[in-house]
């Protein structure tokens, strides 16, 4: 029978909901358990796509092009699965799904209501993805705090899951924070006996509870927290600030949580080893090197927005022994202020992220020519491929005033435009060109030597590519792709030979970084970082 665990969060957003469930699934696993993890995102939206990550955070694009939260990027990373779509359900995913039914005739004479007719689909499509992963444990982690008016029937429905499979296979996880005050360095439970309160008022009674805290909590803490969560002294767990969020599962294993959900669920017989991911977590914390890379983007002030590529930089850095330093510069100033883009020289690498619209473009171009001319290790990403091609055809190709179309509509000479099949898409959710598409690589190449394969599969997310009648001139002037689609009509991967490490793709190769396997394109960039950098100390 397979086991469910649901994580709840309390008091306030950010408390590190997705890590905790990550590192709970990292336990399992480590004992041998198979696991997969479901988000619930209790906001209207129906996916993330048409959200601005410069609020809410990067998109995470899955394999079969599902626009999802960022917290499935953490649980693909720490559990290195492939989810699905179907892995993160929001309000406005079940509604539409309840009020297609209701259209369709399923509820005829009744009135449709949100116990049962709501509660019954989520429930439904918890059950759906269990069934389909073949797994020993579900994890579901339900988004926002407890209380939220959004939550409600989420939480409801979860609640029902206990009566449905029993205790004995369902498992309830609250985390919360335990703030340590300056002056007096007191923990204080009281937010998180509140939050308690709220859950128990909604009918859920936590099993375990998970303080997040800068410190390890002290006896007294974790008195109180079991005495007002009611639960036992030893199922209270601490999740404190450490160095690296990969340190999570250890921590909490070293307390004995996974003993704890083992026992619960009646795995206690399976041995464990986390032997593979110390490993990992030994190269993230004691590196040998160290290299700073400028990450010029437009939603530079929220590092969320670019999570997956920052953890992406990590593993390659961690696989060559190296600490990555990533500024975050914003586009914008670079394009106004000489002094800043004179900064460029500070840095061993130059990243160009993902990104949408005319805002930071200027920056973002001044920071790749600057990469191109003085010869510093280049990765550009989606739109930092696009701007790339941009840059290229201005300066070396002499187009003037070549642009994206995403950009300037009128350019005279659009290197860049939109897809032709994108033509006359007027809904934008769901319509980009996502995730995983076949690319060719062609042999001979600094894309062959890293990827070693004449045929990858990587996930994307964009409109707009580029415009084939450039790419003559582009390749004449020096420029190599390098990558194409299986039909050779899309330019995937871009590289300038007499360099010494520029490179790009349309694709983001970030989405398939793991601990311990980090992904071509990423590590390329890190280890040309470092050993430029080796080099220039030795001349
Ligand atoms: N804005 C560009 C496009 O739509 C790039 C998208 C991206 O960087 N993900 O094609």
């Amino acid at each position: 029978m397979v086991k469910f665990v649901f994580v709840t969060g309390g008091g306030l957003s950010s408390v590190g909901k997705g890590i905790l469930t990550s590192s709970i699934g990292k336990m399992l696993q480590a004992r041998g358990l198979k696991v997969t993890v479901i988000k619930i995102d209790p906001y209207v939206n129906v996916d993330a796509g048409t959200m601005n990550p410069y609020m809410h955070g990067e998109v995470y694009v899955t394999d079969d092009g599902g626009e999802t939260d960022l917290d499935l990027g953490w649980y693909e990373r720490f559990l290195d699965l492939n989810l699905q779509k179907e892995n993160n359900i929001t309000t406005g995913l079940i509604y539409r799904a309840v009020i297609e039914k209701e259209r369709r005739g399923d509820f005829l004479g009744r009135c449709v209501q949100i116990v049962p007719h709501v509660t019954n689909e989520i429930k439904h499509r918890i059950h759906d993805v269990a069934k389909k992963s073949d797994v020993d444990v579900v994890l579901t982690e339900v988004g926002g705090t407890v209380g939220d008016i959004e939550g409600l029937p989420f939480l409801e429905a979860i609640r029902q899951m206990r009566l449905e499979e029993g205790f004995e296979n369902t498992l309830y996880v609250h985390v919360a924070l335990v703030p340590v005050l300056d002056v007096t360095a007191e923990m204080k439970t009281k937010p998180l006996q509140h939050s308690v309160n709220e859950l128990r008022r909604i009918g859920i009674q936590p099993d375990t509870i998970v303080a997040r805290s800068p410190k390890m909590i002290d006896t007294e803490a974790r008195r109180k927290i079991a005495l007002f969560g009611t639960i036992p002294d030893d199922a209270v767990f601490c999740s404190y600030n450490a160095e690296s969020v990969y340190e999570v599962p250890l921590i909490l294993d070293e307390q004995g949580m996974s003993d704890f959900i083992c026992k619960r669920f009646g795995f206690s017989e399976c041995k464990k080893d986390l032997r593979e991911w110390r490993k990992f977590v030994d190269a993230i914390l004691k590196p040998q090197h160290e290299v700073k890379v400028a990450l010029v983007g437009k939603y530079a002030g929220l590092t969320d927005s670019y999570v997956s590529m920052s953890e992406a930089l990590k593993h390659a850095g961690a696989a060559c022994k190296t600490r990555v330093c990533i500024d975050f510069l914003e586009a914008e100033k670079l394009e106004q202020d000489k002094e800043c883009a004179e900064k460029l020289r500070d840095y061993d690498g130059i990243f160009v992220p993902y990104g949408f619209g005319p805002r930071g473009t200027d920056g973002k171009i001044t920071a790749i020519k600057f990469a191109r001319e003085n010869d510093v290790p280049f990765l550009g990403i989606c739109y930092g491929f696009q701007l790339a091609v941009i840059e290229f055809a201005r300066n070396v190709c002499g187009l003037k005033g070549a642009n994206s179309t995403e950009i300037d509509p009128n350019s005279a000479n659009p290197v860049i435009d939109l897809m032709p099949e994108q033509r006359g898409i007027e809904i934008k959710g769901a319509t980009m060109r996502l995730g995983a598409h076949k690319i060719l690589v062609e042999p001979k190449t600094s894309a062959y030597s890293l990827y070693k394969n004449e045929e990858i599969l990587e996930r994307h997310r964009h409109r707009f590519e580029v415009n084939l009648d450039f790419s003559e001139i582009l390749r004449k002037n020096g420029l190599v792709f390098s990558g194409k689609s299986s039909d050779s009509r899309r330019m995937e991967i871009l590289e300038l030979p007499d360099r010494f490490f520029f490179f790009a793709s349309q694709f983001h190769g970030e989405f398939k970084s793991r601990p311990g396997r980090p992904d071509p394109e990423y590590y390329g960039f890190i280890k040309a970082c470092l050993d430029k950098k080796q080099k220039k100390h030795k001349s």
